[in-house]
């Protein structure tokens, strides 16, 4: 299986060259130059699939030229390690939690994935590799975590100082071993052109393998489909078909790995693209030309996105049909009283506490739940554990939530971090005897 670029200006590559590459060298992202089928024999199991089989069947036709059956198998098994579960809330209203992960996010599906996989290509190459990321924080810890210990590849987190929840920070900051962290003296804008200026250094360049494990790249948006099989799976087994999923979104990567595995053969009535007021797509989706804004800070923060990277990935999938997109997209967008308001509503409707993002992916199932009065199942993505957000839902809810044990201890370990300022000599120096 080959990969090119949504740019159509690059050569088609490999899927771990496409990995590796990040962005296309025209800058446009990779996608898969035809999109597999899973088999019908795969729909039609008496025995149906658990999710390591769903993954494994989903990933073999793009991983079958880089990897063997036995190898992919043993990236799945120890990339998902971790539960998904499926709560219902109401009347064909299902919620997908996605946040049972060592993060407590669904990011950690796709960067423990891409981690897994580049270990293999390091391993395969033997060349030790370097990641260079920048983060705001939610990524970073995932991206942490999923490289931790990953033989064959060395981390250098870049986060802005003072910018980074407490929990976040000790996620990235006290795992040490290939995990290397600096604090900027700067935004997460600097960081970002701190690591963009090290990919460009020719001296950096020759004495290392430098790669990113941005959100864009082609391995994290694979495994984002997977757990949409899985819904689908668990709901037919109880006589439930053509779901409506409901997708928090703000960079679209969640609600692209949908609709991959729409293409792949998975039947869902439609999609809803729920978001915060940083509402290009809804925008879009309901008829006006896509205009990239300025992003607008919001209660649900990880979707304050205001050009969404992969809605080019979704035009790609439609050939750039409008009218084919707005057939299965159905936008909705919500202010934060509104989020606010959803989150204490479904709290005392059915004790069922959800983190921002995910309050607003239930507004829209509810909405247009009661809008089209469809006698089909909605699904809820939700994105992360309630605990991330406390400060904002514990006074909605009027109780404490309590964060999971395994998560108390990050809070009790030592931090190691090096300082720096924003000036790239002195973070090309600490690479150079990295
Ligand atoms: C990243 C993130 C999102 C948005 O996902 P996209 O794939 O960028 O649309 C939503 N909720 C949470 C909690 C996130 O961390």
């Amino acid at each position: 299986m080959q990969f090119i670029s949504t740019n159509r200006n690059s050569p088609s590559v490999s899927f771990l060259e496409a990995m590796r590459g990040g962005l296309a060298p025209d800058g446009g992202l990779y996608m898969p130059t035809e999109i597999p089928k899973l088999p019908n024999s795969f729909w039609l199991r008496s025995e149906p699939p658990n999710f390591q089989e769903i993954a494994f069947q989903m990933a073999k036709p793009y991983l079958i030229d880089a990897l063997s059956d036995e190898e992919i198998h043993s990236v799945i098994n120890d990339t998902f390690n971790f539960p998904i579960e499926m709560k219902s809330v109401g009347e064909n209203q299902f919620i997908l939690e996605l946040f049972h992960g060592p993060t407590l996010a669904f990011k950690d599906f796709g960067a423990r994935f891409m981690a897994r996989l580049f270990s293999e290509k390091a391993q395969k190459d033997q060349q030790e590799v370097t990641i260079l990321v920048a983060t705001s924080g939610d990524t970073g810890s995932a991206v942490a975590h999923g490289f931790y210990k990953v033989p064959g590849v060395r981390v250098c987190l870049l986060y802005p100082k003072g910018k980074v929840s407490k929990l976040q920070e000790q996620q990235m900051t006290t795992l040490g071993e290939n995990i290397t962290t600096l604090e900027v003296d700067g935004v997460f804008d600097d960081c970002q052109k701190l690591v963009k200026e090290a990919f460009t250094d020719p001296d950096l360049n020759a004495s290392m393998q430098l790669s990113s494990a941005n959100s864009i790249n082609i391995a994290r948006l694979l495994p984002q489909s997977f757990y949409y099989v899985f819904a689908h799976v668990e709901l037919s087994r109880n006589g439930r078909y053509d779901p409506i999923y409901s997708v928090p979104s703000g960079n679209f990567g969640n609600l692209t790995g949908g609709l991959l595995a729409m293409k792949m053969g998975m039947k869902a009535d439609s999609f809803l693209a729920a978001t915060n007021v940083n509402n290009v797509v809804p925008k879009y989706l309901s008829g006006s030309e896509y205009k990239p804004k300025d992003s607008i800070q919001t209660i649900s923060n990880a979707m304050d996105v205001g050009d969404p990277s992969n809605f080019v990935r979704i035009k790609t999938l439609f050939n750039d049909s409008d009218s084919a997109i707005r057939s299965l997209l159905k936008g909705y967008s919500y202010n934060d009283e509104q989020t606010r308001e959803t989150i204490r509503e479904l709290y005392k409707k059915s004790g069922y506490i959800a983190c921002p993002h995910t309050a607003i992916g239930y507004r829209a199932a509810m909405e247009d739940q009661k809008l089209t009065k469809r006698d089909k199942p909605y699904v809820t993505l939700s994105t992360a554990h309630p605990v991330k957000f406390r400060d904002v839902i514990e006074p909605e809810i009027d109780r404490e939530i309590s964060i999971p044990e395994r998560l108390e201890k990050w809070l009790k370990r030592e931090k190691k971090v090096h300082s720096i300022g924003k000036e790239f000599k002195p973070f090309k120096e600490f690479l150079m005897d990295f």
